[in-house]
């Protein structure tokens, strides 16, 4: 596999050898108990860096977005999010299958934003008749988009204006923050709560950790427990990812720029680039011409995300370097060309 270049996601990437030792040097105890030393400076860390009251390490980023909507709502209360959201689209339909929430699922902007006028329209009356509306859930980056940090403010006053939370699948919030320039705080501080990712470009192998209130996160973990989460030593886990917050968020931008080099090269090369953001870089080929494209690249040993979303994706990661950049632009080039 070693010579195979994977652009499918960054969550491919393997722990580096500093982060496995990391790992191996962890403190742990039994987290169901509150007792892994190791979870609970990652917790402790993240809320205060990210200036939350408490944190929650799960095992994954759907887990910790389920959990978080399950806190929010009540049987027969309802989110609005985004219809290709991944908490509404990705996760097997989970706050309704498990929590009884009814989603309202509203179109996003091109940006990534949902337009508040129209979320404002899908808010339901107090009446038997509806679903009680709670929360708003909003998906930083969108695509690779960080969501722009003047609609995240206007979000958080209309939330208040109209009685709701408002929850972030921060997913990617680190590359959001990378990506706007600005510090991750600026980025979560108007969220109820947040959902973050280490196994994406982080580099971790494992974990989310979700932020919120005391009482929110209490809530949070004992959904954690009912839906199978509550894990035992888990702080070689939380170790990857203490290692990941003190190595690996700045060195974001380096995936950044290698997204941006692809893109120019695949356009220079006359490749049809639809769009660059933080570590994404998503082309268009002709539908009559897909299957020739994927056996052209993986008869180069290239991988893509080809057919899960209506672009193709190309995702940069740790694990990628400038002279794989150079070979995915000659690989794609050759083809286009
Ligand atoms: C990856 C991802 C998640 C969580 O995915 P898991 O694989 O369950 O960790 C949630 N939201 C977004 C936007 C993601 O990209």
């Amino acid at each position: 596999m070693s010579d195979w270049i994977d652009l499918r996601s960054d969550t491919v990437t393997r722990p580096t050898p500093a982060m496995r030792e990391a790992m191996l040097a962890a403190e742990v105890g039994d987290d169901v108990y509150g007792e892994d030393p190791t979870v609970n400076a990652l917790q402790e860390r993240l809320a205060g860096d990210l200036g939350f009251e408490a944190a929650l390490y799960l095992p994954t980023g759907t887990q910790s977005n389920l959990c978080a909507l399950m806190a929010h709502c009540q049987r027969g209360d309802e989110y609005l999010v985004g219809m290709d959201a991944h908490t509404y689209k990705y996760e097997g339909g989970g706050a309704a299958v498990l929590g009884s929430i009814q989603p309202q699922p509203i179109p996003h902007a091109g940006d990534g934003t949902l337009p508040l006028d129209v979320v404002e329209r899908m808010i339901k009356p107090v009446d038997p008749h509806f679903a009680r509306t709670r929360l708003l859930c909003l998906e930083n980056t969108w695509h690779g988009r960080p969501l722009p940090l003047d609609y995240l403010a206007q979000a958080r006053a209309f939330c208040n204006a109209n009685g709701l939370s408002l929850h972030l699948d921060g997913a990617r919030v680190f590359n959001a923050a990378v990506g706007s320039g600005v510090g991750v705080r600026e980025v979560v501080r108007h969220f109820d709560s947040v959902s973050v990712c280490f196994s994406k470009g982080l580099g971790a192998p494992v974990g989310s950790v979700l932020l919120g209130t005391r009482a929110l996160v209490d809530e949070a973990a004992r959904w954690r427990k009912v839906t199978g989460g509550g894990w035992r030593q888990a702080g070689m886990l939380a170790a990857a990812c203490m290692h990941a917050l003190d190595h690996h968020v700045q060195r974001l931008a380096d995936d950044h720029a290698r997204a941006g080099r692809l893109a120019e090269g695949l356009r220079a090369a006359g490749v049809d680039v639809a769009d660059q953001q933080t570590n994404m870089v998503f082309i268009d080929i002709p539908a009559g011409r897909l299957d020739a494209f994927r056996a052209h690249v993986d008869a180069h040993r290239v991988r893509l995300s080809i057919g899960y979303l209506p672009r193709i994706r190309l995702v940069t990661h740790l694990d990628v370097d400038d002279a794989d950049i150079d070979r995915v632009i000659d690989v794609l080039g050759a083809f286009s060309g």
